[in-house]
């Protein structure tokens, strides 16, 4: 049996294992072409096959929303960052933004240097560790689109209920929990992910948007950062990242396997309340980083009393097979991020092995 680590990696992160070994199959000849997937023209039938399925399989696990498009694009949902206020707004218009953490930020300061921002909401009251209020959003009256963030990756903080934004464009980076539970798609314009958290490997950025926002962009911007160019060549104006794209459609499958969205929040929600449960039930040795309302499904944060001790988890916790642990760098603490393609096992074993932890140190 091949041996794989317990990884709680955040980003790029686990992929199931069936998905990994059917592409280990396929690898060297894919289904009796004599090539790889990498090796063949992404303009031949082989691939526009495994391309336009990703699509489908997409918008079928999403409930075929009508008059959406499924884009295919390079650079992580950082690039996307920008190529969004790009296209999507315009001279005398303002984005409106949602300040819910480190990737928020981060979007928030790329659209600065294309246009006019505005903070329509914000936590950074609260270090971000809670999320802000999104009932009652005050937009201003010339908001090109909203940018919310559902799941922030390193406070670990996710929303469950986004804003009705009415005729304004609702968009949202899903990067670090997108099909990780079902979804309304009527609510969105536009949602966006890197790949390489819950969907497939790094090199992919997949964009799901209502066809009127990306079929028309300016002219005045380079054809390789317009919506339209991609929109209108089916995301195959210049060579796509063939492999990625293949394995996404891959990881598809399984999701679809799992019973789609319903069957994979499910296990989701069990394996989140066996990790924060571990948490709340320590007696205030594990504390819970976020705001208990606030909690994401997908990375789980959490402290101990001390940094010096908190180091010494990492280093048990590697030393008994354990990947990933350490906290982002900016924020400190431990988090455990437990994607879709994390086990069930995997979890369990991480509170087999905080509760030792606590019995030897507490
Ligand atoms: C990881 C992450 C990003 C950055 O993704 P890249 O593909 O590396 O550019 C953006 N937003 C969120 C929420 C993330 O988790």
């Amino acid at each position: 049996m091949t041996k794989r680590a317990y990884n709680f990696n955040a980003g790029p992160a686990a992929l199931p294992l069936e998905v990994l070994e059917r592409a280990q199959k396929e690898f060297v000849d894919y289904q009796n072409t004599g090539m790889s997937i990498m090796e063949m023209s992404h303009r031949g039938a082989v691939y526009e096959k495994v391309h336009s399925e990703a699509q489908d399989r997409l918008l079928s696990l999403l409930g075929n929303p009508e008059g959406y498009k499924v884009l295919f694009l390079q650079g992580g949902a950082s690039t996307q960052f920008a190529m969004i206020p790009m296209n999507l707004l315009a001279e005398g218009q303002t984005a409106s933004f949602v300040a819910t953490g480190s990737w928020a930020s981060k979007a928030l300061s790329e659209a600065k240097l294309v246009g006019d921002t505005t903070v329509v909401a914000s936590s950074e009251a609260d270090k971000y560790m809670k999320l802000p209020d999104l009932s009652q959003l005050d937009l201003p009256a010339n908001t090109a689109y909203v940018h919310v963030t559902s799941n922030e990756t390193i406070e670990g903080v996710q929303f469950t209920e986004f804003p009705d934004t009415g005729d304004i464009p609702l968009v949202v980076d899903m990067s670090s929990d997108i099909l990780s539970r079902p979804l309304d798609m009527s609510k969105f314009d536009m949602i966006y992910a890197g790949a390489q958290k819950n969907l497939g490997p790094s090199g992919v950025t997949v964009i799901i948007a209502k066809e009127e926002l990306i079929t028309e962009s300016p002219k005045h911007i380079p054809s390789i950062f317009r919506y339209s160019t991609h929109t209108k060549n089916n995301s195959l104006y210049n060579t796509p990242p063939a492999f990625s794209i293949y394995m996404v459609n891959e990881v598809l499958k399984w999701i679809q396997e799992k019973g789609g969205l319903e069957g994979i929040q499910r296990e989701n929600e069990a394996k989140a309340t066996l990790i924060y449960d571990a948490i709340d039930n320590s007696n205030g040795f594990y504390k819970g980083a976020a705001e208990l309302e606030s909690r994401s499904i997908m990375n789980v944060t959490f402290r101990l009393a001390s940094e010096e001790l908190e180091k010494a988890f990492v280093k048990a916790s590697e030393e008994a097979g354990f990947i990933g642990l350490k906290g982002h760098r900016s924020v400190g603490g431990l988090r455990a991020s437990i994607y879709n393609a994390v086990p069930y096992e995997s979890c369990n074993a991480l509170v087999e092995f905080m509760k030792e932890f606590q019995s030897k140190n507490g």
